[in-house]
């Protein structure tokens, strides 16, 4: 079930607030401007996910799925600031480096000397559609810890990581068009172990309102199944101070924990 087709209980519990109902809504505190102003037109974490089972069709599929020919055409097409890297970057398909805005995002990325600069087309292709939901949560720059991280697998496991193929993005800081900013570390609250979003997360009104934008925004990027994997300070220990974002071809699930 999708939740775009019905007003979500965050929106009504906001008309509730503009009529006067002194309400504190799901993910927002009391000092919320949106809460006192009545508006908004973003998702709650605790609106509906999608089907953890994704389409073929679905965004992170398609672009998991692409050839390097398809991949850099479709870049170019749409005018992503990515220059292709001939240096060394074994067991990446297609190796860019970020060389302006994605999407009218900034992505700032280690340096020309670091491999964690380095990403896969296919990875950049779902780079811009994050960059459209960051958008609409009025973020402008997103800092970018590592990429591509050379041989790296799952912890404990013999798996590689989706990082070992430029596939894979931890982000850390989201700067916002009013010069504020959302540190993963500092602002998310998490309780590892605790589902991040829809009917199974749990309302938590003592949230500050930076964690709520957190929690909303990565929410977001779930519905807008433009990756296959999402991982947040719920997930484990390690990943306390970042977002993990990837795409895996043959992948036909979505998980966000
Ligand atoms: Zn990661």
């Amino acid at each position: 079930m999708r939740g775009a087709a019905r007003p979500s209980a965050r929106s009504l519990c906001l008309l509730l607030v503009a009529a006067g109902g002194g309400l504190l809504c799901p993910g927002q505190s009391a000092a919320d401007p949106a809460s006192q102003a009545g508006v908004t037109l973003l998702s709650s974490y605790l609106d509906p996910l999608p089907s953890s089972v994704v389409a073929k069709s679905s965004k992170a599929s398609r672009w998991a799925s692409l050839s390097p020919q398809q991949c850099m055409a479709e870049a170019t097409r749409r005018k992503l600031g990515v220059t292709r890297w001939r240096g060394a970057a074994t067991g990446v398909a297609t190796p860019v480096r970020v060389s302006g805005d994605i999407n009218g995002v900034r992505f700032v990325t280690p340096g020309k000397k670091s491999p964690y600069g380095i990403l896969d087309c296919r990875l950049a292709l779902a780079l811009s559609e994050l960059a459209d939901v960051l958008k609409r949560h009025d973020v402008v720059e997103v800092r970018v810890d590592n990429m591509y991280r050379p041989r790296a697998h799952l912890p404990g496991k013999k798996k590689r990581s989706q990082h070992s193929y430029g596939l894979a993005i931890d982000m850390t800081r989201l700067l916002l068009a009013d010069g504020s900013e959302l540190t993963v570390e500092r602002d998310f609250q998490g309780v590892i172990g605790e589902p991040v979003c829809g009917a199974e997360a749990r309302a938590r009104p003592e949230l500050t309102r930076e964690a709520g934008a957190l929690r909303d925004l990565i929410c977001d990027v779930a519905r807008s199944e433009a990756f296959h994997h999402i991982l947040t300070p719920n997930h484990d220990a390690a990943h306390r101070d970042h977002f993990h974002l990837d795409i895996a071809r043959g992948a036909r699930t979505q998980l966000i924990e």
